[in-house]
């Protein structure tokens, strides 16, 4: 579970343990997970926090093979660790255009590629947190968008790849949700965006937690390659 330390990972990560799984939490940091692994820890025994930048394709080959010793195998893998430079297209570095591909797509390809053998084995399961604007694309948000939109299209491919291994592999679109990577938009610009919702609110980590039970447990079974989208109706 990538991007476990807090916002949606975490809350993900504490509906796991709550369904019986040993989770591994990963962030950049060990230690930023310390809180999560506890609550994991009070539902399942024997989650463990783990540290890696999810962009490092050796580091990250190398966690998984820990975390398979360590924690007896691999079931279920959620790839969820991303970030944000947002900026006009015009304005953007090309430093944070890589920088976010590097986190959110790449990150994601490491892990799924890391992580499919053992997961063919268990005939696990792979979710992606993608993003709304993967679909819709948002001004100011081309690296985001692109490597959002990436995701999506990697969990279809994905999807036939290991269809034939039993592995089911998803994505979830959320919308506008109360993390600390919203809290960094302006009121202004947050009230504006909330208008916009059909449903007159921003949506919470436990309600795209409750889109990861559905698809990581039995009822998801018979999804694959999907991408479901949270988001109060933004993208309509
Ligand atoms: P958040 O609160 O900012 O948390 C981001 C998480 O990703 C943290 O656990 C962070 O670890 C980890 N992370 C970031 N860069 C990493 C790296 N290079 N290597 C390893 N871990 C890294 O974000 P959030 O709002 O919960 O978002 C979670 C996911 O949902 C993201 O993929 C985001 O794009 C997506 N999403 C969010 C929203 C929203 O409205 N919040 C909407 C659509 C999609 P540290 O604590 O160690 O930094």
């Amino acid at each position: 579970m990538t991007g476990a330390s807090r916002g949606i990972g975490r809350a993900i990560a504490e509906r796991l343990a709550q369904r019986g799984a040993k989770v591994a939490c990963v962030a950049t940091r060990a230690e930023n997970c310390a809180d999560t692994v506890a609550a994991c820890n009070a539902a399942t025994d024997g989650a463990a926090a783990y540290g890696v930048d999810v962009s490092d394709h050796a580091a990250v080959n190398e966690l998984v093979k820990n975390v398979q010793a360590e924690l007896g195998g691999l079931d279920i893998l959620v790839n969820n660790a991303g970030i944000t430079r947002d900026q006009l297209m015009l304005r953007m570095s090309e430093d944070d255009f890589d920088r976010v591909i590097d986190v959110n797509l790449k990150g994601c390809w490491n892990f799924m590629r890391a992580a499919a053998r053992p997961l063919m084995k268990s005939s696990g399961r792979i979710l992606n947190i993608a993003s709304v604007v993967g679909i819709t694309g948002n001004a100011g948000q081309a690296n985001y968008a692109a490597s959002k939109a990436g995701v999506i299209g990697m969990t279809r491919s994905l999807a036939k790849e290991l269809a034939g291994r039993g592995v089911c592999v998803n994505a979830i679109a959320p919308g506008f949700i109360e993390t600390d990577m919203t809290a960094e938009i302006d009121a202004q610009a947050a009230d504006a965006l909330k208008g916009s919702i059909p449903l007159g609110r921003i949506g919470t980590a436990a309600e795209i937690a409750d889109a990861a039970d559905y698809l990581l447990g039995p009822g998801g079974a018979y999804v694959t390659g999907q991408t479901l989208v949270v988001d109060g109706g933004l993208s309509l």
